[in-house]
């Protein structure tokens, strides 16, 4: 090995990220940055304009749910504090699942912090057993290592943060330890029920996915239809997205600027509407000759 050939293969190694199909979602990070900006009374928006992270300021520190893409960490310390808050006073970090996507700060937190990390308990199970369906490999950083989750969620836990109590489900689909959850925020004197689901994509119930993982007969497309029914008719004011498209977040965040009189992710049809969308498509997905 000589200086050069190191170099080489550096480049090489990112040649070979650039042409990954996920591999555009590393590079430039920054350029996905959005101004934070509250969604609701104590619910902020610090995510950036693909891949969401909300702060909730429980009154006795924040819940981060979400916790970015693998490499963008510095964009989330810097929308936290442009949001008016400090990074350290995180206590909790919910994740909706195990994905590249959404765990990125988790080790920074763990260790710079000592935050919490909630997961689903079989995505905890997953990160800790087959960490390469957490897909960390895609993201092209060696550095990058597994954390430890501290509390494993579980299926109708009701757990307290602060002045907040958020119901748990676990709705497995896009992965087995996606979360569902509910709470209540808070605008003086109005309270708003606040519903988040945990993973929609229909990536990981491709037929060439599921035999590799193990699903031979796709049971995971009919325990998707189980998770969007089991939660469908809870009473939800304002939902709460973890990609920015399940809820077009980028028009109303403009829309919310422009005339702060009126909020319009406070929408009690959006959640229903969203789910029902999602189970229309995936019966659509599983009829699709190509996925059989
Ligand atoms: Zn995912």
């Amino acid at each position: 090995m000589t200086v050069k050939s190191d170099y080489d293969q550096f480049v090489s190694a990112q040649q070979k990220l650039q042409q990954h199909p996920m591999g555009h979602f590393f590079f430039e990070q920054e350029r996905r940055y959005v101004k934070p900006f509250c969604l609701y009374g104590n619910l902020h928006y610090v995510g950036d304009n693909w891949v969401c992270a909300h702060i909730l300021d429980t009154g006795a520190g924040l819940i981060l749910f979400d916790a970015g893409n693998i490499g963008a960490t510095a964009m989330l310390i810097q929308a936290i504090w442009e949001a008016g808050f400090n990074p350290a006073d995180v206590k909790w970090m919910v994740l909706s699942h195990a994905h590249v996507d959404h765990i990125g700060a988790a080790p920074f937190f763990q260790t710079m912090f000592g935050t919490q990390i909630y997961l689903g308990a079989p995505d905890a199970d997953l990160l800790a057993t087959r960490p390469e369906w957490s897909f960390l490999q895609d993201a092209g950083d060696i550095q990058y290592q597994p954390f430890r989750t501290d509390v494993a969620i579980q299926d109708g836990d009701l757990l307290t943060f602060g002045d907040t109590q958020i119901q748990f489900y676990l709705v497995p689909g896009h992965t087995e330890g996606c979360i569902a959850c509910f709470f209540d925020v808070h605008d003086g004197n109005e309270t708003k029920r606040v519903g988040y689901y945990g993973g929609f994509g229909f990536n990981t119930l491709q037929k060439g996915y599921l035999c590799e993982y193990g699903d031979a007969d796709f049971s995971m497309r009919e325990r998707y239809l189980a998770s969007l029914a089991k939660v469908r008719n809870q009473p939800v004011d304002i939902f709460m997205p973890n990609h920015t498209n399940n809820v077009n977040l980028l028009e109303k965040r403009e829309a919310l600027l422009a005339d702060p009189t009126h909020n319009p992710f406070v929408d009690e049809t959006a959640w229903g509407r969203y789910l029902d969308e999602k189970r229309n498509a995936l019966v659509a997905f599983m009829n699709d000759p190509h996925q059989r």
